[in-house]
C-alpha cells in the first residue's frame, strides 16, 4: 500500500523482508518521500508499467532476479541485504551502479536517493534538449526545403504544437513598414485559416515584442498589467498564459510566434522559451519568403488583370476579346455548340462630348461598361471593341437567345438614368451567330455582327439588327 505523504514516489521490491524494518524507519522522518513496498513479481510489473515512480529499490541478491531481464529505465537502487558477493554479482548484471551493502546507514541512503533523484531530472533535461534540437534540424531543412513557404509555416506552428503543450499556436506576420495591423499566417488549430486581420490595438503583448524584439511572456493574463486594457476580450477565451517570440529578419522584426494557453498553473518554462526563439530564429527566412512570394503572386495577379483590362471602362479589352473568341469559336465548332456575338454602339455619343465635355462623356462610357457587364453571364466575354463601341461574345447560345439578351441589355440602358446628363442614352446592335449565318473564321463572326450594327445604324438607330447573310444550305 502507498505511504502517501511526500511528492517522491519510491517502489521498493523485497523478497525477505530484510530491508523493511530499515527502510519504514527510514521514510518515517522522511515526509517528502513516499513509498510502497511489494513483493510479488506480477505487482512489480504492473507497478512499472504504470509508470507512476521516481525511483525503485530493489533487494539483492534475493529479488534482483525478477528484474534482470526488464528494461528499466526508472532510477535503481540495490540493496544487498545478505550473500555480499552473490549480491553484487547480481547487481552488475542487473546494470544498476547504485547500491548499499548491509548493515545499512540512513545516511548514505539519504545521498544514493538525493543523486538518483537528480541523475534523473538531469536526463530528462538531456532528452528534452536533444529532443528540441532534433525539431530545430529537421525545421531548417524543412524551410530550406523547395515546399511553399506558408506550408513550412504550417509544419512550424505543428511541430511546435507537439512540442509545447498550448492551446492555440500561430505565426503572425507584420506588413513592411506598416504596424498597425498583423496577419495571421498559419495557425494549428485551423490550417485552413491564413490572413486573419489583426488590430495590434488590441494585442498589448504582441505591440510590446515588436517595440523590444525581445520575448514577451504573460504567466497570467488575468492579472498582468500589461493585459488590463484587453483583459475583458480574453477572459471568455480561457487564455491564462501568452508567449509572443518575435521573428526577426535583417534587424527587422518581420512576425512573430504567438503561443497561447488555458494552462494557469505552469507557465511557459525556460526550455519552452529557448525552444521557440530558436524556432522563431529558423523561421524567419519561411516568413520572409512567404512574404515575398504573396508580394509577388499580388502583383502577377494584378499585372495580369492589367494587360486584359481596357483602362478606361474596366471591361476587358480587344486584345483579351480576340483571345478567347478564338478559343470560343473552335470549341464551338469542335462540339457543334452554337455561339453568338453581339456589337453594341452608343447613339450619338458625340453629342454627350459636345454637350457635357470629354469628361463626363469618359464617365459615361464607364459606366455604361459597367452597366451591361453586371447583366450579363460570368461565361460571356465583354470587351471594349473602340471608341464608344462594345462587343459581346456569347458562347453556346442560339440565335434566338442572343436576340433575347440584346432586347434585355437595351432596355436597362435605356431606363438606365446616367450621371452627370439629364438626357436618356440608346444604343444600336448588330447580331450574328455561329451556325446560322455565313461565318467560316472567328473574324466573320465579328464582321457580320458590325454589318449588322451598320444597318441598325442607318436604319435610324435604337434597334437590333440580326445579320441577314444566312448560310446557304449545301446539297449533299
Ligand atoms: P452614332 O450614333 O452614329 O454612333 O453617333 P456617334 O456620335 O456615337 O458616333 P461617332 O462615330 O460620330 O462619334 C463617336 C464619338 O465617340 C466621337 C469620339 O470623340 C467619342 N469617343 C470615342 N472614344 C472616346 C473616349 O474614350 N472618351 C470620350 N469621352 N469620347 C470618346
Ligand atoms: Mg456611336
Ligand atoms: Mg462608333
Amino acid at each position: 500500500m502507498m505511504n502517501e505523504r511526500g511528492g517522491i514516489k519510491v517502489l521498493v521490491y523485497e523478497k525477505t523482508d530484510s530491508g523493511k524494518n530499515f527502510l519504514e524507519k527510514f521514510f518515517k522522518k522522511r515526509v517528502d518521500y513516499s513509498y510502497h513496498i511489494i513483493h510479488d513479481r506480477k505487482d512489480l510489473k504492473e507497478a512499472l508499467s504504470d509508470d507512476p515512480y521516481d525511483l525503485l529499490i530493489v533487494e539483492s541478491p534475493h529479488a534482483t532476479g525478477d528484474i534482470r531481464n526488464l528494461k528499466l529505465d526508472i532510477p535503481t537502487i540495490a540493496l544487498i541485504t545478505d550473500d555480499l558477493p552473490k549480491g553484487l554479482r547480481e547487481v552488475v548484471k542487473c546494470n544498476i551502479d547504485c547500491y548499499l551493502l548491509a548493515p545499512f546507514h540512513e545516511k548514505d541512503l539519504e545521498i544514493k536517493l538525493k543523486t538518483a533523484i537528480e541523475r534523473k531530472s538531469w536526463f530528462r533535461s538531456l532528452y528534452n534538449e536533444k529532443r528540441d534540437l532534433e525539431a530545430i534540424i529537421e525545421l531548417s531543412y524543412l524551410v530550406s526545403s523547395t515546399l511553399d513557404p506558408k506550408e513550412v509555416l504550417y509544419f512550424v506552428v505543428k511541430k511546435l504544437s507537439e512540442m509545447i503543450e498550448v492551446t492555440r499556436c500561430s505565426i503572425i506576420s507584420i506588413g513592411f513598414g506598416e504596424k498597425r495591423y498583423a496577419y495571421v499566417v498559419s495557425t494549428f488549430e485551423s490550417p485552413g485559416i491564413t490572413n486573419i486581420k489583426l488590430d495590434l490595438r488590441k494585442y498589448p503583448e504582441i505591440r510590446k515584442a515588436l517595440q523590444s524584439k525581445q520575448p514577451v511572456i504573460i504567466q497570467d493574463a488575468l492579472s498582468d498589467p500589461l493585459m488590463k486594457s484587453v483583459r475583458d476580450q480574453i477572459v471568455p477565451l480561457g487564455i491564462r498564459s501568452i508567449a509572443v517570440i518575435p521573428i526577426i529578419h535583417r534587424d527587422e522584426v518581420i512576425g512573430t510566434l504567438f503561443l497561447r494557453t488555458s494552462r494557469s498553473k505552469s507557465i511557459f518554462t525556460e526550455r519552452e522559451v529557448k525552444l521557440c526563439s530558436a524556432v522563431a530564429n529558423v523561421s524567419a527566412n519561411a516568413l520572409y519568403n512567404a512574404f515575398l512570394f504573396e508580394r509577388l503572386e499580388n502583383e502577377k495577379a494584378r499585372l495580369e488583370k492589367l494587360a486584359i483590362t481596357d483602362y478606361l471602362t474596366g471591361v476587358y479589352n480587344i486584345r483579351y476579346f480576340y483571345h478567347r473568341l478564338e478559343e470560343e469559336f473552335s470549341r464551338a465548332e469542335r462540339y457543334g455548340y452554337p455561339i453568338s456575338c453581339i456589337m453594341l454602339d452608343i447613339d450619338h455619343f458625340k453629342k454627350i462630348n459636345d454637350t457635357y465635355g470629354h469628361r463626363v462623356g469618359d464617365k459615361v462610357l464607364r459606366e455604361f461598361a459597367q452597366l451591361i457587364r453586371r447583366h450579363t453571364r460570368k461565361s460571356d466575354v465583354f470587351a471594349r471593341y473602340g471608341g464608344e463601341e462594345f462587343i459581346l461574345l456569347l458562347p453556346q447560345t442560339p440565335l434566338d437567345g442572343a436576340e433575347k439578351e440584346a432586347q434585355r441589355l437595351r432596355s436597362y440602358i435605356k431606363k438606365h438614368p446616367f450621371k452627370g446628363i439629364n438626357k436618356k442614352i440608346t444604343s444600336s446592335m448588330g447580331i450574328a451567330c455561329w451556325p446560322i449565318h455565313e461565318i467560316n473564321t472567328s473574324d466573320d463572326l465579328i464582321t457580320l455582327a458590325d454589318h449588322a450594327l451598320f444597318r441598325a445604324k442607318t436604319k435610324g438607330r435604337d434597334r437590333i439588327v440580326v445579320s441577314s447573310k444566312k448560310r446557304k444550305k449545301t446539297a449533299n
